[in-house]
């Protein structure tokens, strides 16, 4: 078996970020801690929604390198 990532395994992987970030963003518009803050947006969320945008740019990143 070889060890290079096939197309199954890449789909796999950038689902999984998707899905991923699609959790955190929910998380972050469900968050009452967000309600309660000035901005709108709590630290924890604030780490959340980057978190969420780094997991976006590494899949592009996947993307463009096939
Ligand atoms: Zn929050």
């Amino acid at each position: 078996m070889s060890d290079e990532l096939t197309a199954d395994d890449v789909a796999l992987v950038l689902d999984a970020l998707a899905a991923a970030a699609d959790h955190k963003r929910e998380i972050a518009a469900n968050c009452g801690d967000c309600d309660r803050s000035d901005s709108g947006l709590c630290p924890d969320c604030g780490t959340r929604l980057d978190r969420a945008d780094e997991y976006g740019g590494l899949a592009h990143r996947i993307r463009s390198g096939q």
